[in-house]
């Protein structure tokens, strides 16, 4: 696959996490625990964390959240997670940092909404001393510009000066410009308030995917701070994964995007780390990063006899994301197998040839057996009513032999002595 020019940004190191286009582009995501429950927000950063997530933000709202921030840090770490902490601010930052030092300690960077950190002032003192207390424990800052909580004072002032001018541009333009204005001339005000331009990553998020689009192609083209992507309010399910991916994707493939977040609506109770998964899929079906070993599966038609295909496409794509905190750690490179699981003959076999690993179970009025195919060759053909656990052992045994000595093999992996395992 070719590679992407990625837009050249200033790197920040942020809790020993590197972001900028030197470095891998980097998943983050948030927490939707109440930041004062120390115990709920370890477990969910935890899980965040074991997603794969590289950073984690929680809000700090309150006197309670700020004095609970040094505690998760450290139930955190005690778990054996590294993963920097962010923390984001609205209103109150200014307040909550200079309060609570152990708080502006613990945190790896601070995120700043410029719309709301100084409503009704006519200076910029809370956003200063937001900037000042990042100075002095020497952490890095995000400057983010939301559409919802952009700068009222400046939008106005923009809109004014437009209806004023001979060649008025279009409402929707002038507000995508005052977020990079806003952007822009926060960040220059944070360097002029001590902070390094390797401190400073900017965003500007929108719900709108035309928008967002626009919106980063400009600000990418004016500065070379490092850039964090994300669609705001994607919304839930199918929606917000769509929309998403529609957003990212033709930024991620102009080069343009240090770090990604996917900010999806779950469901009641549900699982929060899918946006961590659903960040990592988009990279890895743009060929940017690989995160996880990739299952190509047919849709299946008139052809496939039941529901088992679908089945079995399911239970291997479990299988790998239960294997996976695991295979990670023994099997490096693991993350690039691929698999095929097709439902007939049509495309079967020529799909599980390109994979390293394929099946092709047995369509209508096809014979009932399933060929395997091992790195483009036909391996053996599996029949019965353990396909499923055959095929799993026949994975494990590539997986160790490919990956296990942390030297990829060049050679077909699994060898004879497989068979002994599936007899
Ligand atoms: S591979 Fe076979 S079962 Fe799958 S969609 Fe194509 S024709 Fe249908």
């Amino acid at each position: 696959m070719p590679s992407i020019t990625r837009r050249k940004s200033v790197d920040v190191n942020i809790g020993g996490v590197l972001v900028g286009s030197s470095a891998p582009v980097v998943v983050q995501s948030m927490t939707n625990t109440d930041t004062a429950d120390v115990e709920s927000t370890v477990q969910q950063i935890a899980a965040l964390a074991r997603a794969g997530s590289e950073m984690v933000r929680i809000t700090v709202n309150n006197d309670d959240a700020a004095q609970a921030v040094p505690e998760i840090v450290a139930g955190i770490k005690a778990k054996g997670w590294n993963t920097p902490i962010i923390g984001d601010f609205h209103y109150n930052g200014h307040l909550l940092l200079r309060k609570y030092p152990e708080c502006a300690k613990a945190l790896a960077k601070y995120r700043i909404n410029p719309g709301n950190v100084s409503i009704g002032r006519k200076d910029d003192d809370n956003f200063r001393t937001m900037v000042e207390a990042a100075v002095e424990y020497q952490k890095p800052v995000r400057i983010g510009v939301n559409w919802g909580s952009l700068d009222q004072a400046l939008l106005t002032r923009m809109m004014d000066e437009n209806s004023r001018s001979s060649d008025p541009k279009d409402a929707r333009d002038v507000m995508m410009e005052a977020m990079v204005v806003s952007a822009l001339d926060n960040a220059a005000a944070a360097e002029r308030y001590g902070l390094r331009r390797d401190q400073i990553i900017l965003s500007a998020k929108v719900s709108g995917v035309r928008d967002l689009v626009d919106v980063y192609t400009e600000l990418a083209s004016r500065c070379d701070y490092a850039l964090h992507l994300g669609l705001t309010e994607a919304g839930m399910g199918m929606k917000g994964v769509v929309a998403s991916t529609a957003g990212l994707a033709p930024l991620l493939l102009a080069g343009i995007g240090d770090t990604i977040r996917v900010s999806l609506t779950p469901t009641p109770g549900g699982d929060r780390s899918e946006e961590v998964r659903c960040g990592q899929q988009i990279l890895q079906s743009l060929g940017i990063r690989s995160f996880m070993p990739q299952v190509t599966s047919c849709p299946g038609c008139g052809r496939t006899t039941s529901t088992y295909f679908q089945e079995l496409a399911e239970r291997i794509q479990g299988y790998l994301v239960e294997s996976m905190p695991e295979w990670k750690r023994a099997y490096p490179g693991v993350e690039e197998l691929k698999l095929a699981v097709m439902g007939c003959i049509v495309n079967g076999p020529g799909e599980s040839k390109h994979a390293n690993i394929g099946i092709s179970l047995p369509g209508t009025f096809e014979e009932p057996k399933a060929p395997v195919y091992v790195d483009g060759k036909l391996f053996t053909t599996l029949k019965g009513d353990r396909i499923v656990e055959e095929f799993q052992v026949i994975l494990d045994h590539y997986v160790q032999k490919r990956y296990g000595s942390g030297v990829m093999a060049t050679e077909a992996a699994v060898e004879p002595p497989v068979f002994a395992v599936l007899n």
